[in-house]
């Protein structure tokens, strides 16, 4: 009788720290979601319980009202207002954020980054590329009076332009900065595993469930479907800059960055993939590093901390920066 109360105690005691581990034990799974925010298909994976699809539609809301506010072609946005008016009084911190961040970028990149290019990109994408070149010329000349971000105004209070005519675009900076916020809704609800992807601009957190981190390939810009190399990345944004999705010209010659400096679409690259801390950087200097081409943009990686990059130029030479084979594994 005693031995029997000793087996059933020593069954309890073995049994009740597994009953306890079954019950509170958190149960991950994967979510997904995928909506179209500035003109862009953006899809949120994330793991965890069963709270976590709420999360997912509390960050896409965030990005949502961010689009509201930084879309130029939204008629309400303040985006849309500063370049209708030339100047804008009150702006949101958003807005404010990001064109001082641009500013910032303008001045690190020797002016290869410039969110004044909208009047050029107009010209283009209204046909400018079917003229001839003396016309081109003529036009891109008469346009560029209107570029130059060491024409704009910020105070606390106003943002405003120097020139008739300027326009605004923040297609090169304000996804970087959607991800980078809609991330933030979803750590700050303690989701650990997730990724943002809004048209090749990511930020992956933590690790996947099965330990592993995030991997993300790069496609070849002649086969969508074939992989050129992958990065495996964790807690870090990688975005990718290309000329092969959005362009004018039917040969992809004439396409949606612009060099400031001829008012030209910028030539030297096919793609620019850029790996740093966070979505806003790695934009602005996918864009930037794409105007700027290999030599200098692999110099500019160089001297920035944590921030590493691959480009293919015209060539389809490829140039790697010296701490990027971190993050590159083998195609599968
Ligand atoms: P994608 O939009 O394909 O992710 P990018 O991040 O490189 O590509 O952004 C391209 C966009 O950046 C353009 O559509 C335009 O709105 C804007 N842009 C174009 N040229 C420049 C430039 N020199 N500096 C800053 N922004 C630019
Ligand atoms: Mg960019």
């Amino acid at each position: 009788m005693k031995k029997l109360f000793i087996l059933l105690l020593a069954l309890l005691l073995i049994s009740v720290p597994i009953l306890v581990r079954i019950l509170t034990q958190e149960t991950s799974e994967r979510y997904e979601r995928e909506t179209v925010l500035m003109d862009t298909r953006v899809r949120i994976v994330a793991y965890g319980d069963k709270n976590t699809p709420d999360y997912i539609n509390k960050a896409l809301q965030k990005m949502r009202e961010l689009e509201n506010i930084l879309s130029i072609y939204n008629e309400y946005s303040e985006a849309y207002q500063l370049n209708k008016n030339g100047y804008i009084e009150g702006p949101s911190p958003h807005l404010l954020y990001l064109i001082k961040d641009s500013l910032y970028f303008h001045n690190l990149t020797n002016g290869a980054f410039d969110i004044t290019v909208q009047p050029l990109l107009d010209l283009w994408s209204a046909g400018l590329w079917k003229a001839n070149e003396t016309t081109q010329d003529r036009m891109v000349n008469e346009t560029l009076s209107k570029i130059g971000s060491d024409k704009i105004v910020v105070n606390e209070n106003e943002i405003c332009f120097k020139a008739k005519g300027m326009k605004i675009t923040l297609g090169g900076i304000a996804k970087g900065y959607m991800v980078d916020r809609g991330i933030e809704v979803l750590r700050d609800r303690g989701v650990k595993s997730a990724l943002i992807d809004a048209g090749g601009d990511m930020y992956c957190v933590g690790l996947k469930p099965s330990g592993e981190p995030w991997t993300v390939s790069l496609e070849n810009p002649d086969n969508p479907r074939q992989a050129i190399t992958s990065f495996k990345v964790s807690d870090m944004a990688i975005v990718t800059s290309g000329n092969y999705e959005r362009y004018f010209s039917p040969d992809k010659k004439v396409h949606h960055i612009i060099d400031p400096r001829t008012g030209f679409s910028a030539s030297p690259c096919i793609s620019v993939t850029i790996i740093a801390e966070n979505g806003v950087q790695a934009d602005a200097l996918s864009t930037s590093v794409f105007v700027l081409g290999p030599d200098d943009g692999i110099n500019l990686i160089e001297s920035l901390p944590d921030v590493e990059g691959l480009i293919i130029d015209n060539d389809k030479s490829i140039y790697r920066s010296s701490g990027v084979s971190r993050y590159e594994a083998p195609i599968s």
